[in-house]
């Protein structure tokens, strides 16, 4: 399969603002994404893939209008790049299954990582049942 046939499937599986974000490395907005206010529990999976990559355990209030974490469920779920872009030093995050943008991790978060995966709520699919098993 080609990578133009992969793109296709993104973009009939996706939302455009998915598809820009997650795989054209967007940012949604502050405040205006799903998750970002969101306090139920379940585990955030990847919009575009399923793979199960933050606990609502882990959840906290940054005040950026992202939802941010302290920790992936399983670091090796997530994979960590490093990006240039915009004139600034970050550390993008992406699924490590199917390479799609999550956002960025920063070192100002909460004990007892001290990191804040700031991630775009239209990266993420919030599974309610996934806790209650
Ligand atoms: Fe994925």
């Amino acid at each position: 399969m080609s990578d133009g046939n992969q793109e296709e499937q993104w973009k009939e599986k996706l939302t455009p603002e998915q598809y820009n974000i997650c795989r054209g490395k967007g940012t949604e907005r502050a405040f205006t994404g799903k998750y970002w206010n969101c306090h139920e529990d379940g585990i955030y999976r990847c919009a575009c893939c399923g793979e199960e990559l933050f606990d609502s355990d882990t959840k906290f209030e940054s005040g950026s209008g992202w939802p941010s974490f302290y920790i992936p469920l399983k670091g090796e779920n997530v994979a960590e790049h490093r990006d240039e872009s915009h004139g600034m030093v970050r550390i993008e995050v992406t699924c490590a299954k199917c390479g799609s943008h999550l956002g960025h991790v920063f070192p100002d978060g909460p004990k007892p990582t001290n990191l804040r995966y700031c991630i775009n709520s239209a990266s993420l699919d919030l599974d309610k049942e996934a806790k209650k098993k």
